[in-house]
């Protein structure tokens, strides 16, 4: 029987020509029956791809070709093909959206002037070290932290990864300035960017985590300064890296313990709304604001 697997993995490489790698690639997905999503920029190149083992390994073959993706890590994981509705392959000023297409700087090695990288046994020596001085700082989008996040973490007032910026040059974190910040996200791609950001606004002592919440979950569950469940972005929601995961996040409608968004029931909405089982199975519930009429999609054209 075919086994299947997915893959997920990004490199910040200059790209001369990003045009002409997105044809590549798109050409390649088809020829190995890969379904998924790619993004690429002239810093790299994002994806995340399903399809049958020995397609999927093809594709890692021959796209680390490519000169500067030669060094590229692939993760992978259970599913397949049939997990993606078709396959997506573009071209975008950005791989991760946070408005800045012209102050991110990419070399070879990747993102220049980046925060240090820290594996996860790092992380704890530092805190070891230097104790409640520490500040993590989530770098994701502000509602996937109230299910799991790390210990004390400061969580930005962030819709989506566009509004990074705005939050850093708000004065409201100077106070942390002089102090050492571990940024992290889920898989450590958009602590790349982040990082960055923040040293060119004044973050004088900016870390990173290598591989993200993921690795170091992987490494020390939720017994060390990781507490709660991962949200992801396919179907399943959010992942536990132990049987004993502590639900932090709360039901919004009646503060019971919950771990699984819902979309909300106006379907021209779309925002998730932490709920329990009871209120999502209630129609009169599931929805993030009383009798929510928002057309996102409108507002979002008309901005
Ligand atoms: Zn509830
Ligand atoms: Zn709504």
């Amino acid at each position: 029987m075919a086994q299947n697997k997915i893959i997920l993995y990004y490199q910040f490489a200059p790209i001369a020509d990003p045009q002409a790698v997105m044809l590549w690639q798109r050409a390649l997905c088809e020829k190995l029956g890969l379904r998924g999503r790619i993004l690429i920029s002239k810093h790299g190149i994002n994806g995340t791809l399903g399809g049958e083992i020995n397609a999927v390994k093809a594709y890692t073959k021959e796209t680390r070709k490519y000169p500067g993706f030669k060094n590229m890590e692939f993760k992978w994981s259970e599913g397949g093909a049939e997990d993606f509705p078709r396959l997506s392959v573009k071209t975008r000023d950005e791989i991760v959206a946070f408005g800045a297409p012209d102050e991110l700087q990419v070399d070879e090695n990747g993102v220049v002037g980046g925060g240090v990288h820290l594996k996860p046994e790092e992380v704890n020596k530092l805190v070891e070290e230097r104790g409640d001085e520490v500040v993590f700082f989530d770098g994701r989008n502000a509602f996937e932290a109230k299910i799991g996040k790390f210990k004390n973490a400061i969580v930005p007032d962030v819709r989506t990864t566009h509004d990074f910026i705005r939050e850093i040059e708000s004065g409201k974190y100077d106070h942390i300035k002089d102090k050492p910040v571990v940024t992290y996200c889920t898989g450590g791609i958009r602590c790349e960017i982040l990082s960055a950001l923040m040293k060119n606004r004044g973050f004088k002592e900016i870390y990173q985590i290598d591989g993200g919440i993921v690795r170091y979950g992987e490494k020390y569950g939720d017994k060390e300064l990781w507490e709660g469940s991962l949200y992801v972005f396919d179907k399943r929601m959010h992942m536990e890296f132990t049987p004993d995961t502590v639900t932090i996040g709360k039901c919004e409608q009646c503060g019971a313990p919950s771990n699984k968004f819902e979309n909300c029931s106006n379907e021209n909405c779309r925002e998730l709304v932490l709920l329990c089982p009871e209120c999502a199975a209630d129609d009169a519930k599931r929805h993030c604001v009383p009798e929510c009429s928002v057309d996102r999609e409108a507002a979002e054209a008309n901005a």
